[in-house]
């Protein structure tokens, strides 16, 4: 029996890439290994976001060289934003690979198969897997748009995934249907930049559609959707989200920075004031609601003074979660081109942290208030003896108990609270 092992690093939308790779490679006949020297086949899906994820790759791509070296019929297949348009030139700097494909490139994927007479299947297969990459998971991961039209001066996505181009709807509801029947609870909608979802279709549907069809589907108890761009998330969709109670309460809304000159140096297309109004209605129209935002620190050119009101931005929003990175010069990118990387690292780390200490102070008091409160978990797996879920608003939560609980609703009772999970009894046994 061959085996496969699939390296991911990066955003949802590599993972859910990797399931769809193990798909085919499960027609295949393939199975899943526990890591790279267990497996006959190896597929690396990468990150060049920033410039730590691509020395990653670099030295997975140098571990496994050596690999190769002791195992010749050792097969490499690399994906993901590190592949560029370049790839003859990337397939002479590292011989060792056998196939470079575009992320999301399955048709290059499923010839380069046919030519190694790989019995691939070649229609559209999505296997959710549990973080163990191994049972069905009841969580399902669905792409609805390639690629992104923004062109942030800072980010390398636009130029590696290409111009947005959107999923059929019927496409996207038939296969979450097929999901369903095989035991599909809860699906993330995964794109770039969702509200524009639609625009390049005939009929222009867009994403409040799709949540209106994907809500009739009966056994399918939760919806999610990431990540939405302040310029362009619309108050339909607000509305659409307020009404439709598979909908859950939980929103990526990436802010990436407080300072309106800085937002514009990035190509944002909204200033801080927009962005203050929006989160004002969406709280308005869904109370509950949890936002999870982005912020880069150390732009080129930020000052202390803007960098502060990046702080008080977060002081003043309470967000749920905040994913905090220090800027990284992507080569390419607009921001490269037109401006010097002059904050000094020490400076970006230091921002960094004073972001992180408030937002654990603020996510310790938000996590807190659910203390003694009964939350809706499904549970999604299991992780050293406890089991774990989300809850609607996307908390993680743990709780023991001796029951199957794999892909069905607990409500737990929440006993311990920490800024970055929960964990209680279960009450419905
Ligand atoms: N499409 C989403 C959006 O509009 O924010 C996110 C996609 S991006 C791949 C994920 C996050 O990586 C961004 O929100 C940003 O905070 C961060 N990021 C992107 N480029 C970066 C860079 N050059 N340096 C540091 N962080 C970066
Ligand atoms: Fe990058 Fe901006 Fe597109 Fe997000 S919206 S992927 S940050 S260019």
């Amino acid at each position: 029996m061959l085996r496969y092992f699939i390296w991911t690093i990066g955003c949802q939308m590599n993972k859910a890439e990797s399931q769809q790779i193990a798909g085919y490679l499960d027609s295949a006949g393939y199975q899943a290994a526990t890591s790279f020297s267990h497996a006959d086949l190896v597929v690396l899906n990468t990150c060049v976001v920033r410039q730590s994820a691509e020395n990653k790759v670099l030295g997975t791509l140098s571990l496994l060289k050596g690999l190769k070296a002791k195992h010749p019929d050792l097969q490499i297949l690399v994906t993901g934003c590190f592949v560029n348009s370049h790839t003859q030139e990337l397939q002479r700097r590292f011989p060792h690979v056998d196939l470079l494909f575009k992320p999301g490139d399955y048709p290059e994927l499923i010839a380069w198969a046919q030519q190694q007479d790989m019995p691939i299947e070649q229609r559209l297969l999505r296997y959710p897997r549990n973080d163990a990459g191994m049972a069905l998971s009841p969580c399902a991961l669905i792409p609805i748009t390639q690629g992104c039209d923004n062109f942030c001066s800072y980010c390398i996505v636009p130029y590696r995934r290409g111009r947005e181009v959107s999923r059929p709807l019927e496409e996207i509801v038939c296969e979450v249907e097929e999901l369903v029947r095989r035991g599909v609870k809860e699906v993330t909608l995964l794109g770039q930049n969702v509200d524009s979802y639609g625009h390049d279709l005939p009929g222009h549907p867009g994403l409040a559609d799709l949540l209106g069809k994907l809500s009739s589907i009966d056994d399918l108890a939760r919806i999610r959707f990431l990540t939405n761009h302040p310029k362009d998330m619309s108050l339909k969709l607000i509305e659409a989200m307020a009404s439709l109670n598979k909908v859950c309460e939980h929103l990526e809304l990436p802010v990436q920075s407080g300072d309106n000159d800085i937002l514009k140096a990035m190509r944002r297309g909204y200033t801080v004031e927009r962005y203050r109004e929006l989160v004002h209605t969406v709280r308005s129209k869904i109370p509950h609601i949890s936002l999870s935002t982005d912020i880069i620190v150390g732009f080129p050119g930020e000052t202390e003074e803007q960098f502060e009101h990046s702080l008080s931005l977060v002081q003043e929003m309470r967000f749920d979660v905040i994913h905090v990175a220090a800027y990284s010069p992507r080569p390419g990118t607009i921001a490269w081109r037109e401006y010097q990387d002059n904050i000094p690292a020490e400076v970006k780390k230091g921002r960094l942290n004073k972001i992180e200490e408030l937002q654990t102070a603020i996510a310790s008091e938000i996590n807190s208030q659910l203390q003694g409160k009964e939350v809706e978990v499904l549970v999604e797996g299991k992780k050293k003896g406890k089991w774990f879920g989300r809850t609607r608003s996307n908390k993680l939560v743990f709780f023991e108990d001796a029951g199957g609980w794999l892909g069905h609703l607990a409500i737990i009772q929440i006993e311990k609270t920490s800024p970055w999970s929960l964990g209680g009894h279960v009450e419905n046994n």
